[in-house]
């Protein structure tokens, strides 16, 4: 049953538990061979790896999924969709594919270099293997559904129709600059916890900060097998929407440099691809984690869980994850720790299981959805009994209240409709509430950031989606913008929405009738376009297409541009841009 991997592999000795399948697999090439691979590539047809086939060709590299030692041929990937298992009988509950698109430049026995987004050559694969997959049969047999509310299953659309499989001979890791010394191989991590000496090593699997409960709950885990903590966070490709890795890192370096004793903790990162793929996701955790030494892994309520589907329901029961990973725990060689639901009793100041606890006793918990909505929104600093204080600080760096984010005022509308008019008098109010604030007025970056670019539709389009770049670094760090052009064309200000983030984004409407623009005609434009001296003037022989769902709508026939200014402020403070 069980086969040898076809490359070179490395053993490591220890008192920690062997890797799955007894070998670690290493597909990294030594240094000689590195320089004869990179010249041999360039003459190699190539592809760039998606991000998600990155992070797989790394773990495969180092040796995290062995006994895998390739992305998968369609014997192992038909196995791994019908029972879990490679075709030499190992447990393996994910498939590991590499996808492509048909071309004519895959062929059995071709070479084929494997590059990074960037195009820097990773690996060079002899393709032994090309076949096509069923999207509707590894959605129904890996995660159990068909529903696109799936991230990884709506991912799969746009997937290579086929796989392609074969040895790889890997040139280097894909390179990172974060973090480096935490970033460890299966066979630094066995040396490091080698180097604690304890025989038992927990790992515990994180895509979200730690809080206090965490730190209870894994401090708990390893006093009761006398062990060592591996603090595994995965750093390759979580759930969207998740806390950035960046700062979750920070969070596990405070704890680890200040709560944890060191001699009972390594802090490793894992670039792995998350596929939320609950129960199946559970074993491969194990799976991974044996590989780096651990030999327990924490599994708790809804482990690699998606959410909801599109009927609301959860794609997994709570307790499906845990409960799976148990039933293949003994064969993978790990004992699973039930992630216990931990409470706070602020009468005691202690954390302890619910279960254990007097029905009448006093209990205080912060969920996911009150820490961002109440407390980092509102600046309100996360107690200590809920969160380290270094982790407060640096959850409330990361997510900084509304009022200290930054957005762009984007007002549109015709030529003399009031838009400069406003935007000044608003300039100022931001101002006064304490907010820089820089304005992005079209006729004036058309003398600089613009210079040169007319009316045509093309310049027009160039213009808006300058002023929408500006606009978008400005709020990512944290200013506010006022822009006021007359951005005719509703897609390209669709297009600026997306580039700020729409929940930053504020478009204004500037309704004023062409009559009265016409009327006011403030630069004699308008009497210039009617007697055909400019051509493709908006409103006259340019369309204007005014938005379907602004925030705000401003009438200038009725109000003056203070009292306009005034309802934009008033919209500010109501969404917590703006506070007292
Ligand atoms: P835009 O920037 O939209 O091309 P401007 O602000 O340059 O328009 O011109 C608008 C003209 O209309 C100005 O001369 C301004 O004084 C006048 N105006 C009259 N009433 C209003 C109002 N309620 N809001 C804004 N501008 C007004
Ligand atoms: P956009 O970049 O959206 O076309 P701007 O606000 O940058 O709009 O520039 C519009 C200003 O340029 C108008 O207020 C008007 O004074 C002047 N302008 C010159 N030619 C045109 C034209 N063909 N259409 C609209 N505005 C024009």
């Amino acid at each position: 049953m069980l086969s040898t991997p076809s490359l070179s592999a490395v053993t490591t000795p220890a008192n920690l538990i062997a890797p799955y399948g007894g070998r670690l697999v290493d597909l990294l090439a030594g240094e000689e061979q590195k320089l004869e691979l990179k010249e041999h590539a360039t003459h190699l047809p190539s592809i760039q790896l998606s991000m998600r086939s990155i992070c797989d060709l790394e773990l495969l590299a180092v040796g995290a999924f062995s006994p895998l030692d390739r992305f998968m041929g369609q014997e192992d990937y038909q196995r791994v969709l019908d029972e879990m298992r490679l075709s030499s009988g190992y447990l393996f509950p994910i498939p590991v594919t590499l996808p492509v698109e048909p071309s004519a430049q895959f062929h059995l026995d071709q070479e084929i270099a494997l590059r990074d987004l960037k195009n820097n050559l990773l690996a060079v694969m002899t393709i032994q293997e090309i076949y096509e997959w069923d999207l509707e049969e590894t959605a129904r047999k890996v995660y159990g559904s068909t529903d696109l509310r799936h991230p990884l299953i709506s991912e799969m659309y746009r997937l290579g129709k086929l796989h392609i499989s074969g040895p790889l001979r890997v040139l280097q890791c894909p390179p990172h600059h974060d973090f480096r010394n935490l970033r460890l191989t299966p066979v630094e991590t066995r040396a490091r916890l080698e180097a604690l000496g304890h025989d038992n090593v927990v790992a515990f699997q994180t895509r979200n900060p730690l809080h206090r409960a965490h730190e209870e709950l894994t401090k708990r885990a390893v006093q009761e097998v006398d062990g060592s903590l591996l603090l595994h966070p995965v750093v390759g490709m979580t759930k969207p929407g998740d806390v950035d890795h960046y700062t979750r890192v920070r969070t596990y370096r405070a704890l680890t440099d200040h709560y944890y004793e060191p001699n009972r903790v390594v802090l490793a990162l894992l670039p792995l691809a998350m596929r939320m793929a609950g129960p199946r996701e559970a074993i491969w955790h194990m799976l991974i984690r044996r590989n780096y030494g651990a030999n327990h892994l924490i599994v708790g309520r809804d482990h690699a869980g998606p959410g909801n589907d599109s009927t609301g329901k959860p794609f997994y029961g709570p307790y499906e994850s845990q409960e799976t990973a148990e039933k293949y725990s003994a064969e993978m060689g790990m004992k699973v720790i039930p992630f216990k639901q931990l409470v706070y009793l602020p009468d005691e100041d202690r954390y302890e299981e619910v279960s254990k606890i007097e029905q009448t006793a006093r209990t205080a918990s912060i969920s996911g959805t009150q820490v961002r909505e109440e407390y980092l929104h509102n600046g309100k600093k996360l107690p200590g009994w809920f969160t380290r204080p270094e982790v407060a600080d640096i959850l409330a760096d990361s997510y900084p209240p509304r009022y200290k984010q930054g957005f762009c005022i984007w007002f549109t509308g015709l030529s003399g409709a009031g838009k400069s008019t406003t935007s000044e008098v608003l300039t100022v109010l931001l101002q006064q509430h304490g907010r820089q604030t820089t304005v992005l007025d079209g006729d004036v970056v058309r003398t600089h950031l613009s210079q040169g670019l007319g009316f045509s539709k093309e310049d027009r389009d160039v213009n808006i989606r300058r002023i929408g770049y500006v606009a978008s670094e400005i709020v990512r760090h944290g200013g506010v913008v006022v822009c006021a052009a007359v951005s005719p064309y509703r897609v390209t200000r669709n297009d600026v929405r997306n580039m700020v983030g729409s929940g930053h984004f504020v478009e204004i409407y500037v309704n004023t009738p062409l009559e009265v623009c016409e009327e006011r005609d403030v630069k004699g434009m308008y009497a210039m376009a009617r007697r055909g001296k400019i051509q493709g003037f908006t409103g006259i022989d340019d369309p204007y297409e005014p938005p379907l769902h602004p925030e705000l709508t401003l009438d200038t026939l009725n109000h003056t541009p203070e009292e306009n200014a005034h309802l934009v402020v008033d919209y500010l403070f109501a969404q917590g841009f703006l506070r007292d």
